[in-house]
Order: structure tokens, then sequence, then C-alpha cells
């Protein structure tokens, strides 16, 4: 296994991280997996208060002599908080599931801007991380994130952070936080945990006949998968990589490959490869925005990006998955960032380098993303996570 050093404490962390999203459904076989994780070198497990279980099965797991040999991330839905005891009520329960008294690296979980920050101050939240702090209850507090590149870097200033874990992938190179994002977070000295290396397995389940021939005509005999976590672990700025792991065959050739891999190793040649693969994967989006985010701010605040980032993802992801991620992105917040609010001024298109015909586009994406579902589907969310308060 190779590691990464954390740039604020340095410790080392695995660069293969074990995402405990999906455990495998059979529990002798998680164990069995776990343990083999650890045992060859895996020291970093990401779970959260919401995956169904997780928290309950991965702490009995390590409660079986492990426990000090990894570091426990998890997460506090902030949806689920009303009140300053709640901060409490959740992490103790956490604590308790997880059979520890403290937490390696602490996030809150899909923080999606300032707004929801703000709340959390309100109730508190400085005050209950500085407790939780000098008790040494939580060893590094951090966030995870969802959304576009501004409003992370916003979010990365808010507050001294101490790490962050965000989508990233050869596919979203510039796409939500992106690349961007990614070496402004490492430029402040946080470590950057990535989830989503395979875009939930869509890199390669869903991989077009084209990009498939790319990969197997390649100087080198490697899988889709191997290429993407290569790209990944190519780049210093990353320290650690999560993997949903749920097979003892992923996961060994997920620490085989997380063991060969260098910083910086890619030559010209295998920047082309990703380059063809992006070309191909690119000419099934309908809108070739890159999100260089030039045609912002929009007036009527449309996020603009975002917009053609969910609708472009509707080829990769199907229809449900993105419009529920068009719905978080763009329908949450304070304010409202979706299509339809467009007023067509076009004062946008002007500074858009792709020429894109950025007003009639939008009213596209208002048309497939934004049905009747819409507005319940906003309203919905938003009382049930808090997000208008
Ligand atoms: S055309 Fe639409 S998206 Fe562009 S600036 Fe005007 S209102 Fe905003
Ligand atoms: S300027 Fe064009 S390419 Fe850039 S984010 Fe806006 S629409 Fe996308």
């Amino acid at each position: 296994m190779k590691y990464r050093i954390n740039p604020q404490n340095h410790k080392e962390l695995s660069a293969l991280g074990f995402g405990c999203m999906r455990f495998n459904r059979d529990e002798k076989e998680v164990e069995k997996q776990i343990i083999y994780a650890i045992e060859n070198g895996v020291n970093y497990f990401d779970t959260a208060y919401i995956y169904p279980n997780s928290e309950v099965i991965l702490g009995r797991v390590l409660s079986k002599g492990y426990r000090d040999r990894v570091n426990i991330a998890t997460k506090m839905p902030p949806h689920a908080i009303k009140k300053y005891e709640d901060f409490d009520k959740i992490f103790l329960t956490e604590l308790e599931r997880l059979q520890t008294d403290y937490i390696d690296y602490y996030l809150i979980h899909m923080l999606p801007d300032t707004t929801v920050w703000n709340r959390l101050i309100k109730l508190g939240i400085n005050e209950w991380i500085e407790d939780k702090k000098k008790k040494g209850q939580i060893r590094n507090i951090g966030f995870s994130y969802h959304g576009g590149r501004d409003e992370f870097i916003q979010l990365v200033d808010i507050y001294p952070w101490e790490f962050c874990l965000l989508q990233y992938n050869y596919l979203d190179e510039n796409r939500q936080a992106g690349k961007e994002g990614i070496k402004y977070a490492a430029s402040k000295g946080l470590p950057v945990m990535v989830m989503e290396p395979l875009r939930g397995g869509k890199l390669v389940t869903n991989l077009p006949k084209e990009a498939e021939s790319v990969w197997n005509n390649a100087y080198v005999k490697r899988s889709p998968a191997e290429w993407a976590f290569r790209w990944l672990w190519n780049q210093p700025e990353i320290t650690v990589v999560l993997s949903g792991m749920n097979s003892m065959e992923m996961i060994k050739e997920n620490i085989k490959v997380a063991s060969e891999t260098e910083v910086n190793a890619f030559t010209e040649e295998d920047f082309k490869l990703f380059g063809k693969v992006r070309e191909i994967l690119d000419k099934t989006i309908k809108v070739p925005c890159t999100g260089c985010n030039y045609c912002m701010p929009c007036p009527k605040g449309v996020d603009i990006p975002t917009c053609f980032s969910c609708y472009n993802d509707m080829e990769i992801e199907g229809k449900l998955a993105s419009i529920g991620k068009y719905v978080m992105q763009t329908g949450i917040k304070n304010q409202p960032h979706n299509a339809s609010l467009c007023v067509k001024c076009k004062k946008c298109e002007s500074h858009c380098p792709q020429h894109i015909k950025i007003s009639e586009e939008l009213t596209q994406v208002s048309k497939s993303m934004e049905g009747f579902y819409y507005k319940p589907l906003r309203f919905f969310i938003k009382r049930f996570m808090k997000f208008d308060q």
C-alpha cells in the first residue's frame, strides 16, 4: 500500500480508503473484507450517520482488535440538527455504534453552502467542535461536498477545516468543484479525500464501446477502473481515494493498484489516452459546457454550469439520478438557481468560450428537469433538511 502524508498532522493515510456506504449484504463476508483490507494496508474507513447499519457493522468488526490500526471517518447530517443538544445526540450515537470513544475524521455531511453553515453556527457548532476537540473526541474536522466550484471555495475559506471530501474523477475534472477546487483546497493545506472515483461505477459499466476500445488498445493492459484510479493517484493534491468496495475481488484489485501507483507518474501518452476517452464521453453529452464559470454570475441567479452539468449527467447516470441531483443542487439553497429562472437576456452568452446558446439550452434543461414533480420535491427536501431556515 502506498501512503500519503496528511499535511496537517503529518500522519500516514492509505492512498485507498474503504467507502462503507454499501456493504455486501453478507455480514460475515464484510468482516472478511474489512480485515483483509486492514491487513493489506488500508487505514481509512469512511462511513456516515445516515448510511443504513454501516457504522454498526464497521464498529463491530473494528472492535475485534482493529480500532487502533485505522482511521474512522464519519459524518453528521446537518438537516438533523435543530438545536444545540442535537450535535451531541447524533455524535454520541455514532460513537456507540462504532464502539469507539473518538472519531479520527469527522465531517459535516453534504454541506451545500455557507447559508447552511451559518445556520449551524447560530446553533453553536463552533463551540461544540471546540469542546469535542478539547476532549479528544474529534481528531480532525472537515466537510463533504457535492456542488459547484465557487461555493466550494467559499466553504473552504469559511472555517479552519482540517480536511475535505468531494466527488472527483477524470470525467469531473472540470465539473463540480473540479480540479481548480481541489488545487485550491490543497493550496490551503487541506488533505483532500475523494469520493466517486468511478462515478458510481459508470466509468466502468456504462462506457461506450468506443471508449472501451481505447482502454483495450492502450500500450498496457489495464481495466477501465484501474485507469480511473491511476488518474487520481497521479495527482499530488489528492490524499485518499475512497472506493465503495463490496467484493473481495474488487478489494484485491484496488489494493494492488494503490500499491503500485506513484504521484506524477503519467506520461504524455497516458494523458492522451484520457483525452481520447473524455472526447468520446463528451460526445454523449448534450451541452459542451466545461464548467469554466465565465458566464457567471447570472443576474437572475441561474447557476448555469450546474444546470448543464446535471442535464449532461442524464446520459451517464440516468434521468432519475440526475433529476435528484438537479433538485439538490439548484433548488434547496436559500435562493433557487434553477434553469427556468432564466429571462433570456443573453448577457451571459458573449462570455462563453464554447459559444453555447445558453438561454436556448436552459429552456431544454428546464423542460427535461423541471417537470410537475420539481416544486413539490424541492419543497419536501427543503422542509426535511431544514434548508429554509
Ligand atoms: S440569459 Fe438567462 S442565464 Fe443568461 S444571464 Fe440572462 S437570465 Fe441569466
Ligand atoms: S461560460 Fe460556457 S462553458 Fe463556461 S460555464 Fe458558462 S456555459 Fe459553461
